[in-house]
């Protein structure tokens, strides 16, 4: 099956907002079995909108177009739709309903515009919103699906896993891709291809890298249809794995919070952090985890040695003999987070983001990390580059893959 998509807003344009949606869809649809033909942004302009629906219409059997469902004037896109395809905008009583408890909920009147919002296209079902004021709407026109998504992300989201997902896979539209993504941290992509190269006298099925951040993702297609599709992804891991080792830290959907937090839970361990220049990111990743509370006591961003020394205990003659940026002052971190929060394991970051070296003439790029766990430790010195913002994401990252490993061993 295939798919075409249309974004609808001035604010794509003008790149005042970045169009997150496409990405979104598209890596689900893909990993639903479904491929994107075309994907493109317009207006906030009926006849745009309407000669964009028609266009994708001739080409593929799903269209999604997102945005442009809003309450006000600029907000285009049922109009357009309801053009192209005939249709009247009938209104729903129940949506209406639901709109004007939101606002009472909220103590507030409903203004008169946001009546728009509960017109649908006669013949559509509306997909309900919990998020916001907007629903989407899904409708079967000649043999094809259209979809109207909201525009922003958290509310799109959540409409297209728990209604649009679900409906495609009922009427049969989804169908399995033979696909297994691997995901590797602390190798590049040249590096990574030179060493699946060297496999060269194997017969291997096709393998696409995708770099994000940090880490590079390697997606396995598999060769054939069925069955042997499935048998020549399994080999093509086995391969992968005995040149990649410990590169490859999980498969699709694994994160490497998610791997570390599956550990934590497993293991009944709770955590801490003391974090120095990367200015409590690794807090941030850890609390981007659903249900990170049951392993994460909190963290400290003791960014000032007073901060290391009279909270964290870092003795001040180790601040001045080793340096704060150093192994010993990244471990008394640890160990003095690991004892103020009372957690079974800890991590220490420590480092000089830049752009100047810090006083004692540790250069740019310095970060020393420890990780603590009862009757383990581990440390790791590393020169990282790329700027500020990268040094600080990449020591977070960094210090995420040495907690997963140590609590592997745990
Ligand atoms: P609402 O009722 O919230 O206005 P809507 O469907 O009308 O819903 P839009 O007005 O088009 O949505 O967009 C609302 C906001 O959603 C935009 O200002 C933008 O922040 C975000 N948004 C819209 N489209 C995208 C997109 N393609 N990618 C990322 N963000 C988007
Ligand atoms: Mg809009």
């Amino acid at each position: 099956m295939q798919a075409d998509l249309i974004c609808v807003g001035n604010e794509l344009l003008t790149g005042l907002i970045e169009n997150s949606n496409t990405g979104f869809l598209a890596r689900r649809l893909w990993s639903a079995g479904i491929s994107v033909r075309e994907a493109c942004v317009v207006a906030d302009n009926e006849q745009a909108i309407r000669v964009a629906l028609e266009k994708a219409l001739e080409e593929s059997d799903l269209v999604i177009l997102t945005g442009g469902l809003g309450p006000t004037d600029d907000d285009l896109t049922r109009e357009a739709v309801a053009g192209a395809l005939g249709l009247p905008l009938v209104l729903n009583q129940g949506w209406l309903k639901k709109m004007e408890q939101y606002f009472r909920n909220r103590g507030i009147k409903m203004p008169d515009n946001n009546r728009k919002q509960a017109l649908v296209i006669k013949g559509s079902t509306l997909l309900e919103n919990q998020r916001g004021t907007a629903p989407g709407a899904l409708m079967e026109s000649q043999g094809k699906t259209i979809v109207m998504l909201p525009g922003p992300p958290h509310e799109l989201q959540m409409i297209f896993k728990q209604q649009v997902l679900p409906y495609l896979a009922a009427n049969n539209q989804t169908g399995l891709t033979a696909v297994k993504t691997l995901k590797c941290i602390g190798i590049g992509e040249s590096m990574l291809e030179e060493k699946i190269k060297a496999l060269g006298k194997w017969e291997l099925p096709p393998i696409s890298y995708v770099s994000r951040g940090f880490e590079v993702d390697l997606q396995i297609k598999g060769s054939g249809e069925g069955e042997a599709a499935s048998v020549s992804i399994a080999k093509a891991e086995q391969l992968l794995r005995s040149v990649l080792g410990d590169y490859i830290y999980g498969s699709n959907d694994d994160t490497l919070v998610s791997l570390a937090a599956e550990l934590l839970t497993a293991k009944k361990m709770t955590l801490a952090l003391a974090e120095s220049c990367s200015g409590g990111l690794l807090s941030d990743l850890i609390t981007d985890f659903p249900g990170s509370s049951k392993f994460y006591r909190g963290g400290l961003i003791a960014y000032n040695s007073v901060v290391k020394s009279d909270l964290l205990g870092v003795s001040k003659e180790l601040l001045e003999k080793e340096g704060v940026v150093s192994a010993a002052t990244a471990l008394a971190m640890a160990a003095g987070i690991k004892k103020l929060l009372k957690a079974d394991i800890a991590a220490g970051i420590t480092g000089v983001a830049g752009p100047e070296s810090d006083s004692a003439g540790k250069p740019v790029g310095l970060v020393c990390i420890a990780v603590l766990g009862p009757g383990i430790s581990e440390n790791r010195q590393l020169n990282l580059g790329g700027g500020r913002r990268a040094i600080k994401e990449r020591s977070a990252q960094i210090a995420l893959d040495m907690l997963r490993k140590i609590l592997v061993k745990l």
